[in-house]
Formats: structure tokens, sequence, C-alpha cells
């Protein structure tokens, strides 16, 4: 069987959860037996998302293979349970720079370089370099940005080329728009959907289903409509309504046959009915849950929703197994000072010091640890949070006062937090973290070893900063365990205090939120929201 190829654009406006989408039907594909995997195509000129600040961007998710990539991989990988890798995030920064690289390598021989065929040319080599590997059955393309932006223009000619070159049935076309609904008329309007399946047309290209993101259900006359000014046939409009939980997306479409509706228009035939009991049991857990706790996730990216996406969906992953509805409470880590710390986060069951990059709000980060450390609340610290970690340890146990990173102070004489010496002299920002899959050590008898149940793990990294391993003999000597080491570099990896001491406290230099999904639940967010809600009983 050929590799079948999905492709699917987004109308009207953005956010419409065009990832949300596109994992729901991989995901019903997937539990019908077949092997599925998600690629999204970005339109921006950044080469990778890793240099866009999370308040544009959201949080940048990093894959095992040390790609910098979207946010919706994220989603792609909590509801597919399969890692995505490098291949499954380009921008046309990427495809731009890899078309100049070769024009200066001069293997286009004289030729004029343009959009048609050259950046074309290589947008479809990326598009079907996945489907190349013989690993997978269908591919999902999610193509960034709203359909009538300037940026996609060449994406969509890329698809309108696909679909022309593809035979009958190994490809189609999904579009999403929203069918807005004007309260003060109490009426769904099929307009802005109609336009804007007219700029795809425009654009060579007729959509084969159209999904309408709508708050309100759509009467059965309303598709109709759509699929007659949509000219798509009258079973291939559905609808997207506003759900409880993002997870509900995938049993909300198959109740609407869309995953047939797919199979059809692909020409695959005898596929087994999908197999979605334990998406369904989780589903059940996460909407009755037996007990809730309070987290504070103290941070400084509070104000935009996406910043910490992996982190808040690892705690529903991890709640829900807990059988718990874990409320996060966002904290801003810059206004946290010694006078306010008590009245935020006392009420609170569990505190997470979220990563982050710069030395703004990291002394409210050291506040919190502290507040953790010194009334026996659960915590647990993420990259830059355990850094911090780190740095409180060492000002408020060693008595080190000056103690910090030189991220964050860099003349301070105690850098318990430093770069390595070969990263001294890197000048350019791009990708020169450490980044992607490391492994990690466990030390026996320890939090983390009870945690993870073995002796070798492995985690994804973002950082730059380590632990500075001049003052790792004068932590240890002061109680604090580094429980969790690079076995190849000897650099620290976790750090907890002992468990006679306090009941839950850790810190990890790697991002275990990233590797948390609806059916692996991260084994630390696990333990951290079990350990709250120990805290909570006890209160
Ligand atoms: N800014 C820190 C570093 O670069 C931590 C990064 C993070 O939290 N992801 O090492």
């Amino acid at each position: 069987m050929n590799t079948k190829y999905i492709f699917i654009t987004g109308g009207v406006v953005s956010s419409l959860g065009k990832g949300i989408v596109a994992a729901s039907l991989a995901k019903l594909l997937q539990s019908r037996g077949l092997r599925v995997t998600i690629q999204k195509f970005d339109p921006y000129i950044n080469v990778d998302p890793g240099t866009l600040n999370p308040y544009e961007h959201g949080e940048c998710y990093v894959t095992d293979d040390g790609a910098e990539t979207d946010l919706d991989l994220g989603h792609y990988e909590r509801f597919l349970n399969v890692p995505t890798s490098q291949s499954n995030n380009v921008t046309t920064g990427r495809i731009y720079k890899t078309v100049i690289d070769n024009e200066r390598q001069g293997l286009y021989l004289g030729k004029t370089v343009q959009i048609i065929p050259h950046i074309t040319d290589e947008i479809k080599r990326r598009m079907t370099l996945l489907g190349k590997s013989g690993n997978y059955d269908i591919i999902l393309t999610e193509i960034g940005g709203t359909v009538g932006d300037m940026e996609s223009t060449p994406f969509l000619e890329a698809v309108r080329q696909l679909q022309w070159e593809m035979p009958d049935g190994d490809c189609m076309v999904i579009h999403l728009t929203l069918i807005p609904f004007l309260h003060a008329a109490q009426e769904l309007k099929t307009k802005p959907t109609q336009h804007s399946v007219k700029m795809l047309q425009q654009e060579g290209i007729k959509p084969d289903v159209i999904i309408c993101r709508t708050e309100v259900s759509l009467p059965e006359g309303m598709k109709k409509k759509i699929a007659l000014f949509c000219n798509v046939k009258a079973d291939s409009v559905f609808e997207n309504q506003d759900a409880k939980s993002i997870y509900e997306v995938p049993l909300l479409l198959h109740s609407q046959h869309l995953d047939d509706v797919v199979l059809k228009k692909l020409k695959l035939k005898n596929v087994p009915q999908p197999n979605l009991s334990d998406w369904q049991d989780f589903l059940k857990k996460l909407f009755n849950p037996k007990t809730e706790c309070d987290i504070a996730l103290v941070g400084k990216y509070v104000e935009l929703q996406d910043a910490y996406k992996s982190i808040q969906e690892a705690f529903v992953h991890a709640g829900t197994s807990n059988n718990c509805k874990a409320n996060v409470h966002t904290v801003h880590s810059e206004y946290l000072t010694g006078s306010n710390i008590k009245e935020k986060l006392s009420s609170m069951d569990g505190i997470l010091v979220a990563p982050g990059f710069g030395g703004r709000g990291v002394e409210g980060k050291i506040l919190a640890i502290k507040y953790a450390r010194e009334n026996k609340i659960p915590f647990f610290g993420i990259c830059l949070g355990m850094q911090a970690t780190v740095m409180e340890f060492a000002r408020n146990v060693l008595k080190l006062k000056d103690a910090s990173s030189t991220e964050v102070r860099p003349q301070t004489t105690v850098p318990v937090i430093d770069l390595m010496e070969d990263q001294k002299t890197l000048t350019t920002k791009g990708g020169t973290m450490r980044l992607g899959a490391y492994a990690c050590k466990i030390k026996e008898g320890t939090l983390a070893y009870r945690i993870y149940g073995e002796k070798l793990i492995s985690e994804r990294h973002r950082h730059r900063y380590e632990v500075n391993e001049r003052y790792e003999k004068q932590m240890e000597d002061a109680g604090l365990i580094l429980s969790g080491r690079n076995p190849e570099t000897g650099l620290v990896e976790i750090v907890e205090l002992p468990q006679k001491q306090h009941p839950f406290f850790i810190g990890v230099q790697f991002h275990p939120e990233l590797k948390s999904t609806v059916m692996k639940p991260h084994p630390i967010f696990v333990n951290f929201v079990k350990a709250a809600v120990k805290y909570r009983q006890t209160k």
C-alpha cells in the first residue's frame, strides 16, 4: 500500500485547534490499526521555533532527536504516544535555508532560483520525507497559519501539486473553519466558511472534508448548506464543537464517522473499527475525579496560557491516573516577595517551579523553593526550577549568600550554576543548547529511584547551564542528594532532599513534561500529585 497523505488547512481565524483535530483524527486512525504520524509545516521565517519568545508562540517543544519544534508536536505525542522528530516540524525558514544553501553550493547549475519550482519542490520533498521511510501508512500534515495569508501560499501550492501528482485516493485535504455564533442574533453564520473555502479553491485546492469549529451544535440543514456551497459531499461536513477536554475530541469526531469518511476517501477497505476502550477509560476517570489538589505553577510566562502547555497537560494525565483533579494555579514569580509568599502559597498542596530563561523572576522562584523546603510542601523543580533549587540550597543551607547562576548574575562569586567551558565561546543562539534525549543514571535508594523504578532513564533537555562541579561535594555534605547524573559526563541531572527530611522534594535538569502522554503519564508528575493529595489530607 502507498503511504496516504492527509493535509489539514485552516480558515477564517487562527487558534481553531487544527493541532487537536489532526491529533484526534490520527488517534482514531491509529486505533484502527494503522501506522500514523503527524507533521506540521509552519509559515514563519525562523528556522525553528527555538528562538521564539514563549509569549509569541507558546512553549517550544523538544523532541528526542533534539529538534526545537512547535507546541502542536506535543499534542501529537500526547495523543498518539509515539515520539516525533525533527522531520515532523518544518518552517518556511528551514525550507529557504536549504534552498539558499543549495544555491550557494551550485546545485541549481546556473538556473534562476524561484518559488516555483525550487521552493515548492523542497516543500514537497519534506512533506513526503517521512512517507518514504516505510514506517507509516498515513501521514497527516497540518499547514500552519490561515488560508489567505501571504506566508502560507507556497505550502498550499505544494499541496495542490501533490494532489495533482498522486494517484486518486492517496491524498486528501481537510479544511477546518469557524462557524461563528452571533449571540445578539442567536444565529450561526456560514459566510466566513464559504469565503475561506473559496480562497482555498483560488489556490487550486478543493477540500474533501470540512470540519467546522463551533460553540453550539450545527443543525443538519446547515451542514447540508455548507456542503452545497463549499462543493463537498453531503456526508463530509463535520462539527467540532467546543469540548470539555481536548481529549474528548477523538470520540466526538468518531461519533460523526469522520474516520470512516476519511478511510473511504483514501480508498482503504476492511480497516477494523477503532479500539478506544483505554481512551474511554481515561476520559471516564478524567471527568469523575474522586479527589482534588491545588498545585502552584511558579513561573514568569504565566500571562500566556500556552507557555507551559506540556506541564499543564502532564498534570491532566497525572491527576487522572491518581483519580484526582489537579488544579494548577499559575503564580507570577516576578511578583513573589518575602511578604506575600505565605499568602500566595500557603493554601497549595504542591509547588512546581517552572523552566525559564534569563534572570527575571528567578529571585521569586528561589523564595518559593525555600518556602516549600521549610514547610515540607511537595516540591518539583524543572530545569531552571532545578537550578534555582541548587541556588536556594547554596544560599540558605550552605550560607553562601552570593550563590547564583552566571545566567542570572554573571558577576557572582559563587557560580553554583555555570556554563561548561566549551560553551563559553559560543555566540550564536539557535540550536546551541543541550537539546534532546540524554541518558541519566539514578542512584538506588533515592526518591528518584522510587519514582522511576529503574537505574537508567532517558529524558529530554533544553538548557545551556549546568550544576557547577566545584560545589557538588559541599552540597552533598550538607544533605542535598545528587540522585541522577549523566553516565558519560557526570553532569548532575536530579537533586533531591532525603525522604526522611521532606516528603517530596525533587528538581530535575531535564523536561519530564515533554514525555507525558495520555496512555503513559509521567512518573514524576504522577508521584508529585500523589504526594500533593497526601499532603492535603494531613493539612
Ligand atoms: N535558562 C536555563 C539554562 O539555559 C534553564 C533552561 C530551561 O529552564 N529550559 O540552562
